[in-house]
């Protein structure tokens, strides 16, 4: 592990200096990745500076995320700079999870990384990484009150969403008083709880049941795997999308279902993509490492929640991730 320690005072210098800040965050984004993208995209925005701000193809956002104020700062990665001056990344714990968007990062003249992952790998010239950091969002809120620009309704919204995602609405183990905290400031400014987890959690077309209906349908159980404290796994086809076309991003809830299994300590779903690519949504409860052993299959994440590509078949994911878990 390369993680330095957050390296605010460079970090300030850096934005309050700049006449534009180029912004990226991972890939297939989630609440907790464009969440605090946008949110600093605003501040910078609101006290007048340019900002661009996007991610890689597919450039789509995602359903459940199309309530974020400051969406309209997005632009197509097609447009971002070749060697960016300034440039930030969010939630990305290695320059390949920018996806189109690690040439920029790799040719910027400064790179502010702000991530929470343990694994990160140092990838910028400017670390505000904290692994001890509930969200890459509770950072952002950091790094925008060290700019000192106050946090309005709008940026606030971006912060909490990526918060109540990462800690699971409050409820897994980096929820700490700080974080509550954090949402309490988030929620003084205006933002309506119940509103955001209608929009998070709480809607998708009725399509989606008969997606849920078939997946949880497939899931399998091997209480044998991870030595003894067993594996529950499903898939996700491009074939259960396609009736209503329904994007990836629409079975991201699965896991939620999947991982309430008993008997099992970890849960996987795979995603078969547009390009008929797994991707692996995984997930342990006390005590095993998956992100050690999605790092082994060429993906990475948090201890408790990780992920891979495979491109192939999805019995031979299931095998090698099992190989891995065995060993970690
Ligand atoms: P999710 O299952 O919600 O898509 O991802 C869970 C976590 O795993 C994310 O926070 C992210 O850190 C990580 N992750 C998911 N897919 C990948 C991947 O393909 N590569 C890497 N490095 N991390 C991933
Ligand atoms: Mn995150």
């Amino acid at each position: 592990m390369t993680t330095t320690n957050p390296d605010w005072m460079r970090a300030v210098g850096i934005l309050d200096g700049a006449d534009r800040v180029c912004l990226a965050c991972h890939l297939r984004p989630d609440a907790d990745a464009l969440g605090s993208m946008v949110a600093v995209a605003q501040a910078l925005r609101g006290r007048g500076q340019q900002v661009v701000a996007s991610f890689a193809e597919p450039f789509v956002v995602p359903a459940i995320l199309t309530f974020l104020p400051g969406l309209d700062l997005l632009s197509a990665p097609g447009s971002f700079p070749d060697r960016p001056e300034v440039m930030m990344s969010f939630d990305a714990s290695d320059v390949d999870r920018l996806g189109d968007l690690a040439g920029p990062a790799a040719a910027a003249a400064e790179l502010i990384v702000v991530d929470h992952h343990a694994s990160n790998t140092g990838f910028g010239s400017v670390s505000l990484v904290d692994p001890a950091a509930a969200a890459t969002a509770a950072l952002a809120a950091e790094l925008i009150d060290r700019l000192g620009i106050p946090l309005t309704r709008d940026i606030a919204i971006g912060l909490y969403a990526g918060l109540v995602t990462d800690t699971g609405s409050f409820r897994f183990a980096a929820t700490t008083p700080q974080v509550h905290e954090l949402a309490a400031r988030l929620l003084a400014t205006g933002i309506e709880p119940a509103a955001v987890s209608r929009e998070l959690y709480d809607r998708a077309p009725f399509s989606y049941l008969g997606l849920l209906a078939a997946a949880v349908g497939r899931a399998e159980l091997d209480r044998g795997a991870v030595n003894g404290l067993g594996l529950v796994w499903t898939t996700v086809t491009r074939a259960d999308r396609e009736p209503a076309r329904l994007p990836l991003d629409a079975a991201e809830a699965v896991i939620d279902e999947i991982r309430r299994t008993d008997e099992a300590e970890v849960a996987v779903v795979l995603k078969e993509d547009d390009a008929g690519v797994w991707q692996a949504s995984i997930r342990s409860k006390e005590y095993v490492d998956v992100a050690k052993a999605a790092a082994e299959l060429g993906g990475g994440g948090h201890a408790r929640a990780a992920g891979f590509s495979h491109t192939g078949r999805a019995d031979e994911a299931i095998r090698a991730l099992k190989r891995a878990l065995d060993g970690a």
